[in-house]
């Protein structure tokens, strides 16, 4: 597979280290080592790109990140970077100087409900302050990113409207456990609550005149599918055509896999080394049969545009539908959503559908040094240290 034949599908984790301390993330607690994490050597080294997603830990931590950008944005034809939002004042310095980026905010509800999953103080105000400033300079792909789980299913509709009043993206999620989340034990407990509010939704997607929106719809239809534990609703063709790279040069298909998988290292590889490698092909071979069935953007969108008449067909038939009803989408064509409600399967079933692992002991996919660095100390004293100190010698 030579990689110089199409542009590739590409996250970039910049680095480990978070300030947020989100209950459904680890990652705060195992940050990276800065001297460690992605240089711009190895950004360098990277193939030509459709689209980048620039991702963390968070990656506003990483005072160079506009070097970064400055890289990516030779090798990539759109660069979105997935934020807390909180550097305000480095989002936006790096907006004015690339107002062609897309920025997604990550807010976990209304303020009360964001600031309690998030832990950040004040990670509402400072979320929607930005992206308000984002807004008003003119920026055109700014928007909201929310993770939707039992204690934040009902903000979902709430908070949608807030977004499409500021004419904003709004980017859903649900649960998953992998070594990237350092976590094995999310569950969404109460299913048919959190696939109304996502019913709730899609039809107010489809009721829109945006096509963007009614494809958005489709997503979070699979997402109803993916959190009764289903097969997923398309093939995932990770490390075909799409990658991520972690802080240390590692590239691996995904973010949704229970361990590290790695393909190769660019700091040592050159990326078609690596790209045509055994080590790759070993990869893919384990993509075939993931049964993980994750449904993430990182790995859906790439799979919609691949697949396009299957959420097309559904596009069209839900539309049509509306032409009729107020409410053309139900959870309940989903037929393990009728097979729950009418008693056909539990919930322990369904349980054991889903990712959680209880007992499992989660690899962080740490290098040894990051991991030396935790001993005696805290991932969040490491990094609260080090924010201190840069606030004292860059944001004077
Ligand atoms: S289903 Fe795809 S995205 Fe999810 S863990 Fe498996 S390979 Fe990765």
């Amino acid at each position: 597979m030579a990689s110089n034949e199409k542009k590739l599908n590409g996250t970039v984790i910049v680095t480990y280290r978070c300030n947020a301390r989100c209950s459904m993330c680890n990652r705060y607690k195992a940050p990276s080592k800065p001297e460690e994490e992605i240089s711009i050597e190895t950004i360098k080294k990277l193939p030509k790109m459709y689209f980048t997603n620039i991702t963390g830990g968070e990656p506003f931590i990483r005072t160079d990140l506009p070097d970064i950008v400055r890289e990516l944005y030779k090798l990539s034809d759109r660069i979105v970077i997935s934020t807390n939002g909180f550097f305000t004042d480095r989002i936006v310095a790096l907006a004015k100087e690339f107002p062609r980026i897309g920025i997604r905010i990550s807010i976990e509800g209304l303020e009360q409900t964001n600031n309690e999953i998030r832990g950040l103080e004040n990670g509402y105000q400072r979320g929607y302050q930005t992206l308000k400033t984002l807004r008003e300079m003119g920026m055109k792909d700014v928007g909201f990113g929310m993770t939707v789980q039992d204690r934040n299913a009902p903000d979902l509709v709430p908070l949608y409207d807030i977004s499409d009043e500021m004419g904003m993206e709004f980017a859903t999620a649900s649960l998953h456990n992998s070594f990237y989340f350092v976590e094995a034990k999310n569950i969404i407990h109460d299913r048919p609550m959190v696939a109304e509010n996502f019913e709730q939704l899609i039809n107010k997607l489809l009721q829109s005149k945006s096509p963007k929106k009614w494809f958005r719809a489709y997503f979070n239809h699979g997402l109803i599918n993916y959190i009764y534990g289903q097969p997923r609703l398309l093939p995932c063709d990770m490390s075909f055509d799409t990658f991520f790279i972690d802080p240390y040069g590692d590239v691996m298909p995904c973010n949704g896999t229970k361990d590290k998988e790695v393909m190769g290292n660019l700091n040592s590889q050159t990326w078609d080394e690596l790209w045509n490698s055994p080590e790759a092909e070993k990869v893919r071979t384990k993509v075939r049969h993931c049964d993980r069935q994750c449904w993430m953007i990182g790995s859906v969108s790439p799979a919609m545009h691949k697949y396009i008449w299957k959420p097309g067909w559904w596009v069209v038939k839900h539309k049509v539908k509306g032409l009729f009803t107020g409410h053309p989408y139900s959870m309940y064509e989903n037929k393990i959503c009728c097979d729950y409600r009418d008693g056909k399967v539990t919930k322990e079933y369904l349980d054991t559908c889903s990712t959680c692992d209880l007992k499992a002991v989660v690899n962080n996919g740490l290098s040894e040094a990051s991991k030396a660095q935790l001993i005696g100390k805290t991932g969040e004293e490491i990094v609260d240290n080090d924010i201190k100190e840069q606030m004292q010698t860059t944001d004077k």
